[in-house]
């Protein structure tokens, strides 16, 4: 009964092969939600180039293996395919061995995500959990729960009630 979800993936935005590439063991026990504090990006193509440049800042500058989220998702709803189901993240330090990371694309201290993001994530949660790559009992945070940091905004921190649960 999960509702489709289509996935942009790295091939497609042109990602670069990760360094390295850890598997998590078993479903992910939680979700941590983020946003990538850039301005939002329209459309497909700036947001390819966007993940690209984000790709490019979390292994050169940064040092991570490989973009650091498990997902992304822009303004239009579109899903993008970061490290993917059942890789380790560097998303959420300390957290990040029974967790998948997705970030929202844009700055959410005083913008609203959209409808279209907010239902793509959800599909998305319910696609996890009917692979397998999610527990069906997951807990959903926002990473100003697990870490010193505003991420991810104060609006879509308000939001997340509405991801719990995968009715
Ligand atoms: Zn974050």
């Amino acid at each position: 009964m999960a509702q489709k979800v289509t996935i942009v993936s790295r091939q497609q935005w042109g990602a670069a092969a990760p360094k390295k590439r850890e598997t998590l063991k078993g479903s992910a026990q939680r979700v941590v939600i983020h946003h990538t504090a850039l301005p939002r990006c329209k459309g497909q193509k700036e947001c390819m180039d966007r993940l690209v440049s984000i790709q490019r800042g979390h292994m050169k500058d940064r040092g991570f293996d490989d973009i650091g989220y498990n997902f992304l998702v822009g303004g239009d709803g579109a899903v993008y395919e970061g490290r993917g189901w059942g890789v380790v993240g560097a998303h959420a330090k300390g957290n990040n061995h029974d967790s998948l990371g997705i970030a929202f694309m844009g700055n959410f201290k005083n913008d609203t995500p959209s409808t279209e993001a907010m239902s793509s994530v959800k599909k998305l949660l319910q696609s996890g959990v009917s692979q397998g790559f999610l527990n069906p009992k997951f807990a959903l945070f926002g990473h100003r729960d697990l870490g010193d940091t505003e991420c991810p905004g104060e609006k879509l921190y308000a939001a997340l009630p509405q991801l719990r649960g995968t009715t």
